[in-house]
């Protein structure tokens, strides 16, 4: 696969100041595709002087011209949608028609949102007898995670940009070629130099340079809860804003008088997708007791049926972690009646087999940690109540799903959710909503305005 040998920094790539590389694997062959390299310190202080260079001009272009650069830029990719489908597919191994569908498409709808908002978005208002400006915050360093390599990106450089911010990405060690032909195509926009910068290298090498660098104003991460409470220590530390979006442990609430078969197959397609690595999956499923064997039977069926159509996960690691939680499982005394720890015989790469577990009690680790694979756990609740304390009782606050007979009803029960996004009934996704979590799945929101406004500091004037 094509791959940069160097850095993108100050609008043209760079040899990196070490000689480090970073392989790059197929987790579909265990194949090594391409070098990348291995950023220093230096390289990141290059790229942090390069933003802050930057910023002065960027931060005064008028909105309506950072609206025309984002949209240029969402042409590009749309031109490239091939490409990044391809790229998504090599470096993370999913499916070509998912990366197509979702890996490719939706950084292009949010992009193009943001090149709305920024033409739109009220930078100015007056209260009062003041007016009040919402200025850029300064240099942003946007760390992200490898389950959804585009998006990820896009959902901070977009409105980081369209806030008259200057970036410096470090993208997951696991998928750098997508990070690198989104640098292709920010040059390709015409976004000026050094307004987006690209270091790629390791979390604890790169990224923490990145976060402690004293040139940068704020941190914009993506990952894992753990990794996440450190970044805030060390932005903490220098006084940075950080926005975060951490870990989850959704739960989809099927309420008695809901539609169960559809409940159950929207259910199991949620948490199979990507092959279950996605932060807002809804990984416990909840069943009252009279409908509770009919539900672990169909969402048993259906998982079965993703056999052969889901990818494998991203790295050995990975996949290790997984079936080590579907031994613990087994272990604890749930019920398997789907897939089981041994990878699915004669296939190669990363594959773990989409696993659903039955008699799952809410104090198992199954139920309380985020396992980032294809495994379901189904939950059974007495009454209403039960079901809230249990869908609330994990550390984790990022999405989750209501259905029932009555959209009042489900809303109702949504409301008493302690989660940041609430499916009703299978409502689809919105770019425009914004995203993020309750408790340990993160501070602040990613998409639409509320994205937008993570990135902008207030100033008031009084007259
Ligand atoms: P991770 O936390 O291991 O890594 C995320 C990024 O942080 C990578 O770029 C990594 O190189 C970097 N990093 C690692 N250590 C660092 C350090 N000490 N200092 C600075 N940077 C460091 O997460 P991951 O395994 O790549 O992604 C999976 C996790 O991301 C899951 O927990 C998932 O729930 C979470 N996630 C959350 C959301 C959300 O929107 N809430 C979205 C996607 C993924």
């Amino acid at each position: 696969m094509k791959a940069h040998d160097g850095m993108y920094i100050d609008g043209a790539w760079r040899a990196a100041a070490g000689p480090d590389t970073i392989a790059v694997l197929n987790p579909a062959d265990e194949q090594v595709i391409a070098q990348v390299p291995a950023g220093s310190a230096e390289d990141v202080d290059a790229a942090v002087r390069a933003a802050r260079a930057a910023l002065p001009a960027w931060a005064a272009t008028p909105p309506s011209e950072r609206a025309a650069r984002l949209a240029a830029l969402r042409d590009v990719l749309t031109a490239r949608k091939d490409e990044i489908a391809e790229t998504v597919t090599a470096e993370l191994g999913a499916p070509l028609g998912f990366s197509q569908k979702v890996h490719a498409a939706s950084p292009i709808a949010v992009c193009g949102s943001y090149a709305d908002l920024a033409a739109s978005f009220p930078f100015e208002e007056k209260v009062g007898n003041s007016t009040v400006y919402q200025e850029p915050i300064g240099v942003v360093a946007a760390i992200t995670p490898w389950n959804y390599p585009l998006h990820q990106i896009v959902a901070k450089v977009a409105p980081a940009l369209a806030a008259g911010c200057t970036v410096v990405l470090k993208p997951a060690e696991d998928t750098p070629l997508t990070a690198q032909l989104f640098a292709e195509a920010v040059d390709e926009a015409g976004v000026p130099a050094g307004v987006f910068n690209l270091v790629t290298g390791l979390g604890p090498v790169t990224g923490q340079a990145l976060a402690e660098h004293d040139g940068v104003d704020m941190v914009s991460f993506t990952g894992s809860t753990a990794v996440g409470r450190s970044i805030a220590a060390t932005a903490g530390a220098g006084l940075k804003k950080v926005s975060l979006e951490l870990g989850g442990k959704s739960a989809n609430v099927i309420l008695p008088s809901a539609d169960l078969g559809k409940a159950v197959a929207v259910g199991v397609a949620n948490v199979m997708a990507n092959s279950g690595q996605t932060c807002s999956a809804w990984t416990r499923m909840l069943v009252d007791a009279d409908r509770y064997e009919e539900a672990v039977e169909l969402a048993a069926q259906a998982a079965a049926k993703y056999g052969d159509r889901i990818g494998p996960l991203v790295n050995a690691k990975q996949q290790a972690r997984v079936r080590g939680y579907i031994e613990k499982g087994v272990a604890e005394g749930a019920r398997l009646v789907a897939g089981g720890p041994e990878a699915p015989a004669g296939k190669k790469g990363f594959h773990v087999s989409p696993t659903v577990f039955a008699d799952v009690t809410p104090g198992m680790t199954i139920a309380q940690e985020e396992i980032f694979g294809p495994v379901l756990t189904v939950l059974k609740y007495q009454d209403e109540d039960d079901a809230v304390r249990i869908a609330n009782g994990t550390v984790y606050g990022l999405a989750g799903a209501v259905w029932a007979g009555d959209e009042a009803e489900a809303v109702a029960f949504a409301r008493r959710l302690e989660t940041g996004q609430v499916d009703i009934n299978g409502g689809r996704f919105n770019p425009l909503a914004p995203f993020g979590g309750y408790k340990h799945s993160g501070v602040g929101r990613e998409l639409g305005s509320h994205g937008l406004a993570e990135f902008l500091q207030t100033k008031s004037l009084q007259f």
